[in-house]
């Protein structure tokens, strides 16, 4: 019996034990969940799902203008026994809350033209920017875009405000280069129609088909002889009236009009052909030369003819074609010499034509 009674108080004496380090574990430990992201510990507490609920609720949800959301890495919860004083809802909420990222949600404006962004905190901001661009820079083909942007770091008013004088300062340097070579653009064109308008003066083109008709018209009197055709239509002026070169010597006698062999040459006005053929004598120099006698001392001469279609005492009119363009006689290229004279005088063609 005192060895049944030695077992029985040995078995209560271990129970009694493991009952008493149950009691002083229960007193240190208990049981909690540890907290963790990305593998580390952020704390204990005691319940994962009411945890869960003040996360989502203290620190996923934000109504703070801006931020599009918060980021936060996936929470981990693991069964452990913990010191009592570790387990504490609140500094783990807080040791959690220090992971979290706020997002801000940016509208980012820019342009094809210009490296400076400009960055707006709302959608709104970003179109009244870029429509107030497109109407004070109507010229500078822009092609802004708006972009949304989730960023972690908040857009200070003022870095704002710096990036869309920046961006204004680009597209007002573009609108003025624009402009400018616009107005170089338009003066060059109004100098090409002066310069069109003062060859077009001078040259009198007009179609021609070859017929009396459709020389060129040109309407001036001389000692009543009326000059209304030009005697070619189309040419170069290559010397004018009293120019002293050294193909001629003398002052130039009437006016030479480049134009290529064979160019049509019509009367200027109507009269008698006088002399028609290679001229001599002190004319040598003038090739093959048409005269024409229009009455009251006034006579029209064609020089350097490549062929003459009429012959002396032939009535010609205004216009009628007389002969063809060539360089027979002192001459370096193809032209026409023409003269008028009144009284075997020269005068300057272009007194009356051309
Ligand atoms: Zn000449």
């Amino acid at each position: 019996m005192t060895q049944m009674k030695k077992v029985f108080k040995t078995i209560g004496s271990i129970f009694f034990l493991v009952m008493i380090s149950s009691l002083l574990l229960f007193i240190k430990y208990r049981p909690a969940y540890s907290v963790e992201i990305n593998g580390e510990n952020l704390g204990y507490v005691s319940n994962k799902n009411d945890f869960q609920k003040e996360i989502d609720e203290n620190i996923l949800k934000t109504d703070e203008e801006g931020i599009a959301f918060i980021a936060l890495d996936n929470v981990n919860y693991s069964f452990e026994f913990a010191s009592r004083n570790m387990v504490d809802n609140s500094t783990t909420l807080a040791n959690v809350s220090s992971k979290s990222t706020k997002i801000y949600r940016i509208y980012e404006v820019s342009s094809d033209n210009s490296e400076d962004t400009v960055y707006t905190k709302s959608e709104d901001e970003a179109n009244n920017f870029v429509n107030n661009l497109k109407t004070k820079y109507d010229k500078v083909d822009a092609n802004l875009k708006i972009t949304v942007l989730y960023i972690e770091d908040e857009v200070s008013d003022e870095t704002i405000q710096t990036a869309k004088a920046n961006l204004e300062n680009t597209f007002e340097t573009k609108q003025n280069e624009i402009v400018e070579t616009e107005k170089k653009k338009a003066a060059a064109a109004v100098a090409a129609r002066k310069a069109s308008a003062r060859k077009a003066s001078s040259t009198k083109t007009t179609s021609s088909s070859g017929t009396s008709s459709s020389a060129g018209t040109a309407s001036a009197n001389l000692n009543g002889v009326s000059f209304t055709a030009l005697p070619i239509t189309s040419y170069t002026m290559s010397t004018r009236y009293g120019t002293v070169n050294r193909a001629h010597g003398t002052p130039h006698s009437g006016l030479d009009l480049a134009a290529p062999t064979g160019t049509a040459i019509y009367a200027a006005a109507s009269g008698t052909v006088i002399s028609a053929s290679t001229s001599s004598g002190g004319y040598s120099g003038y090739g093959k030369l048409i005269k024409i006698d229009h009455g009251n001392g006034v006579q029209t001469w064609y020089a350097h003819c490549s062929s003459i279609l009429v012959s002396s005492g032939q009535t010609v009119s205004a216009g009628q074609q007389i002969g063809r363009v060539g360089s027979t006689g002192y001459a370096t290229g193809p032209h026409l010499h023409f003269e008028v004279r009144i009284n075997g005088k020269t005068y300057n063609p272009q007194n009356w034509l051309y």
